[in-house]
């Protein structure tokens, strides 16, 4: 029986982070300044914390300014409304990060709308997703944006390629969509009402999961040789040590007689997604210094 090759993850993302730093230094030689990402953390929920701990750590290790933002659980609205604001204007920062998810009395969609789109390294504003979804120039949300880094990296040309993306949430199944649709893949978006997800899945050549349930995507839903991007990060109790590990929406192990590649999980995605947010970051600060999008 062959077995697939395991997409690094992890090693593709430091290999981005270091060019990243190349490209920071240039932005500091030609502008005099380091680039700067401002990341707002509302409430002390651990996971948030931990995730935004390392992404300031991984922020000044690629060259860069961070600026961390705490605010309490019970911060009003309008008051985040007018640090965002704040930080708009703010010439030191490039980009603005609202760690989600918000507190339920503060209305995520108004404060996302707040943020300065030229500063949005999130992409999650409607004018970037605008942006993409209409073909222009665009900050794309970083978790698609490196699964289709990923993907390129392993396949090369993607056009004509049948591309089943299971998820359409606006921060991963939409834009992967409509990424893969740029490389002009024949697109399919499945999700919760998706009528025999088994057949739809075998019929693409690249599949991406962003459904958010342990092992759904079974191996024998995967169309001989297809490349699998598993998006998917759940908790599951271990029943032989009685801790708990992290697994993705597709069952790896059964998978891998049947790919061509897949990334695991953990060690996939989920370090291309902090890289790609400090790429975002030198991206907008090229942009809003008025120089040449980085390479
Ligand atoms: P959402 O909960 O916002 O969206 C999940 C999507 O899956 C929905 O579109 C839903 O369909 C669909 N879905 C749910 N159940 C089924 C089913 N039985 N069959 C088919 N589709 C189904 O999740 P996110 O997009 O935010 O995240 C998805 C996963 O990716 C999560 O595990 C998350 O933790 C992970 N993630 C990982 C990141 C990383 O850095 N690696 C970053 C972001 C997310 P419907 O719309 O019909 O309800």
């Amino acid at each position: 029986m062959t077995i697939g090759k395991i997409i690094d993850g992890k090693a593709f993302a430091a290999t981005l982070r270091d060019t990243v730093g190349e490209g920071v230094a240039g932005f500091v030689e030609a502008t005099g300044r380091k680039p700067g990402l401002a990341v707002v953390l509302v409430g002390e929920d651990p996971a948030s914390s931990v995730y935004v701990r390392s992404k300031g750590k991984m922020t000044v290790a690629a060259g860069m300014e961070s600026f961390e933002f705490k605010r309490p659980d019970s911060i009003g609205e309008e008051d985040l409304l007018d640090l965002i604001e704040e930080l708009n204007h703010d010439e030191r920062v490039d980009g603005i990060l609202v760690q989600l998810p918000l507190p339920g009395h503060i209305d995520e969609a108004a404060v996302i709308g707040a943020i300065d789109p030229a500063k949005d390294v999130d992409g999650f504003h409607v004018v970037n997703s605008g942006k993409l979804a209409t073909g222009q120039e665009a900050l794309v949300p970083c978790t698609p944006l490196g699964c289709i880094m990923l993907l390129k990296d392993e396949l090369g040309d993607l056009s004509g390629l049948e591309a089943v993306v299971v998820g359409r949430s606006n921060i991963v199944g939409k834009p992967m969509a409509a990424l893969l649709l740029a490389e002009s893949c024949t697109v399919t978006i499945a999700h919760s009402r998706t009528r025999d997800l088994a057949s739809v899945v075998h019929r693409a050549d690249i599949v991406v999961a962003a459904v958010g349930r342990a092992e759904m995507v079974k191996g024998e839903w995967i169309k001989p040789g297809a490349t699998v991007i598993d998006v998917g990060i759940n908790r599951v109790a271990d029943t032989e040590d009685g801790k708990s590990r992290i697994v993705g929406d597709v069952a790896t192990a059964e998978a891998l007689a049947h790919v061509r590649a897949i990334t695991p999980v953990p060690g996939g995605v989920g370090p291309m997604t902090i890289a790609v947010l400090l790429r975002n970051t030198l991206v907008a600060a090229h942009a809003r210094a008025g120089l040449a999008k980085p390479a």
